[in-house]
């Protein structure tokens, strides 16, 4: 098992960077929380905590201790720049040397490669978080919020994705993580309200389908079959098709 502690800077009272209506402290949790889904639902042997999964305040020496007496494997603090600039660079506490600089190189580049920022180069600071922690430590600036480019791009659901995924893509390279084995999961419905789902289900069940409601990303799910092959799960979405019932398959 790898054990990856990830950090979201700020939090609570403390917003960290502000500008063009954007706050660091937010984005910050949003990647780190996505990260955290990506990395759990898509890789093998992976644990994942976080310093804050809310707009909290937390200090800094919570952090490192948290990460500290849970013995991670690696400390992944995530922050958005501001200050006047561009673009994206990453820390690591000076003369730390190998592993660190190693998952520098290796996440650093991984982050470049699918996040379309301008590339300020790999750094050293001696960061409280970089200094305190016991485990290799990276600290990830991702953009600045006072720049008119930078913040529209942290404005896009799809930009802050590739960020989350280009992080994900960098821990899975430094740490060897496998990626799971598709599953491919046949749903006939999506809700908000359970009842509805439920109901749903309910037909399928009358019309001969094995349900099952799922509570995914904030939605019940109808879910009447799933499959490591591809072509079963196709062969089951057709006959429910075939029954009327409206089917997409959901890859995961
Ligand atoms: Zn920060």
């Amino acid at each position: 098992m790898v054990k990856i502690f990830i950090d979201p800077g700020h939090g609570g009272i403390d917003p960290g960077a502000v500008g063009n209506g954007l706050q660091e402290k937010n984005l910050t949790l949003d990647i780190a929380l996505a990260l955290e889904s990506l990395l759990l639902n898509e890789y093998e042997n992976v644990l994942v905590q976080l310093s804050r999964r809310n707009d909290e305040t937390v200090s800094l020496m919570q952090r490192t201790e948290t990460a500290n007496s849970w013995e991670a494997d690696f400390f992944l603090s995530i922050h958005v720049n501001a200050g006047g600039g561009s673009g994206f660079e990453s820390y690591i506490f000076p003369d730390v040397g190998s592993p660190t600089t190693t998952y520098q190189d290796i996440i650093h580049e991984e982050i470049l490669k699918v996040v379309e920022f301008p590339d300020r180069g790999q750094k050293t600071a001696d960061f409280y978080v970089l200094r305190e922690t016991t485990m290799p430590a990276l600290l990830t600036e991702n953009g600045f919020v006072d720049n008119n480019d930078d913040a529209n791009k942290l404005k896009s659901a799809t930009f802050i994705n590739s960020i989350v995924k280009g992080h994900a893509n960098g821990l899975a390279n430094a740490f060897g993580l496998t990626k799971k084995s598709p599953i491919y999961k046949v749903q006939i419905g999506a809700f908000k309200e359970k009842r509805n789902a439920d109901s749903l289900a309910n037909k399928a069940k009358s019309k001969g389908f094995e349900t099952a409601v799922m509570n995914r990303d904030r939605l019940f799910k109808v879910q009447i079959g799933a499959f490591s092959k591809k072509d079963n799960a196709e062969t089951l979405a057709q006959k429910a098709k075939n029954t009327g019932f409206d089917v997409f398959i959901d890859q995961e």
